[in-house]
């Protein structure tokens, strides 16, 4: 059972979590708990790092002491929600990410689970204990606190189920499960009873937050069945939530089953770069060296000479994408660079698309008639996402939601 951080935001909201432990600790199942920081309290921290070093770090330039500081959000839940449940009679204690222990690689910020052992967890579960361990943290290689990255408590939690073969990995959170569409969005979203491994993965790496896309790539690997719902409602009646499941668990397919909204992207123009082979590749290999992702590309023949190459990445990483560029502006022989941080991207997704016409053409039109221009394009097996200016992400979010069936007065579920 994982809660986010509003599901724990204060004691009384632990008390309520506690409640929901105790729901399925009675009913005679082992129960592992996973736990976030408290509301707010990983941004508050984050801050803190960023007031007491560069942001750009040249000291921390491993985000060891980053990690050593943001850990700390969980650290704190994580001792009070056992405490809760001490009280309460049973038998339960915190576990920090070094205890568990969850050891990750040494990309400290953005650490990746390598594995965590059966033991010790599994014999305090096997004494009839509640673990309750705190989240989004690990202990490196080197030995030191890590973090997963952002959401990353979902990735904790997945990860502990699938390393303790647990029959199942609830995600608790403030929505009562997963949308067609960011409910505070679109107030005509609907809840899903049912999403497939790969849509939620291209949902979750396409901007739903409900999710991190890590926790969805450990959940379809491992096959462990993952339920997301809500710590709002009555701990003793719970809601039904969504289930991420295989696709042949699902009957009712749609052909586009969710609207999504990326806010974190730039945009970089490259302006009549020489056409002649081996450009693309110089480009890319560089920004590759710089350790930045790229995401959506389009090259198109300049009107002046030669052709004009257009990409995104992550917001974060436009000021390094730029400076390594215009270092290599003699090299490459482009004439001018342009870059945008006032772009978003919006992606339908769905399973249907593999086997339906039309999707693309749905989209474009349901855009189109409300003037939105598309600046590039990127398409997947089971997704279409475009780059729009930031002011019409929301609109072209409902608009789509709308124009796919997926509101809820249209929809037959
Ligand atoms: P937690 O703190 O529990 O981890 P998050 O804030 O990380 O919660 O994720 C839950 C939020 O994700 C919701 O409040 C909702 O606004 C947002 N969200 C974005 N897209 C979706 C979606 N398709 N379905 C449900 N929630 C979504
Ligand atoms: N507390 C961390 C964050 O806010 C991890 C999480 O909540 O999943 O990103
Ligand atoms: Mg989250």
């Amino acid at each position: 059972m994982k809660f986010g951080g509003t599901s724990v935001a204060d004691v009384e909201r632990m008390r309520r979590v506690a409640a929901f432990v105790k729901r399925e600790a009675d009913a005679g199942h082992s129960v592992v708990v996973a736990v976030s920081a408290m509301a707010g309290e990983t941004n508050r921290l984050v801050a803190l790092c960023a007031d007491a070093g560069p942001p750009d770090p040249a000291l921390d330039v491993r985000n060891v002491e980053y990690d050593a500081v943001v850990a700390s959000g969980e650290q704190v839940t994580s001792g009070l929600v056992a405490l809760i449940l001490q009280k309460m009679g049973y038998r339960a204690r915190s576990w920090q990410g070094w205890q568990a222990p969850i050891r990750t690689d040494n990309a400290h910020g953005k650490a990746r689970i390598l594995a965590i052992p059966e033991e010790p967890l599994g014999d305090a579960i096997d004494n009839g204990e509640i673990a309750v361990v705190a989240g989004f943290q690990g202990v490196a290689e080197d030995g030191r606190i890590s973090t997963l990255g952002r959401g990353g408590s979902d990735t904790t939690a997945v990860a502990l189920a699938a390393a303790l073969k647990a029959e199942r990995c609830d995600i608790y959170t403030d929505v009562d499960g997963v949308y067609t569409t960011d409910p505070r969005i679109s107030k005509q979203a609907r809840r899903l009873d049912r999403v497939s491994y790969e849509e939620m993965l291209e949902m979750a790496s396409l901007g739903a937050k409900v999710l991190q896309t890590r926790s969805v790539e450990l959940a379809m690997a491992y096959k462990v069945p993952v339920r997301v719902l809500s710590s709002f409602g009555p701990p003793d009646a719970p809601t039904p939530g969504t289930l991420i499941c295989d696709e042949e668990d699902i009957v009712e397919k749609q052909i586009v089953s969710a609207v999504t909204l990326s806010k974190d992207e730039a945009k970089i123009s490259l302006m009549s770069v020489p056409d002649e082979p081996g450009k693309a590749a110089q480009i890319f290999g560089l920004l590759a060296d710089a350790g930045i992702n790229i995401d959506m590309i389009i090259q198109s023949p300049s009107r002046q000479a030669g052709a004009n190459i257009s990409f995104t990445m992550a917001e974060s990483e436009l000021a390094r994408a730029v400076d390594a560029l215009s270092l290599a502006k003699e090299k490459i022989g482009y004439v001018q660079m342009l870059s945008d941080k006032n772009v978003v991207k919006v992606s339908v997704i769905g399973v249907g698309m593999r086997s339906h016409t039309g999707v693309a053409s749905t989209m474009f039109r349901a855009l189109a008639d409300k003037s939105i221009n598309i600046q590039n394009i990127s398409t997947s097996e089971i997704k279409i996402s475009v780059l729009i200016a930031s002011e019409y992400g929301e609109l072209a979010v409902r608009a789509l939601h709308q124009a796919y069936g997926l509101d809820r007065a249209q929809g037959a579920a």
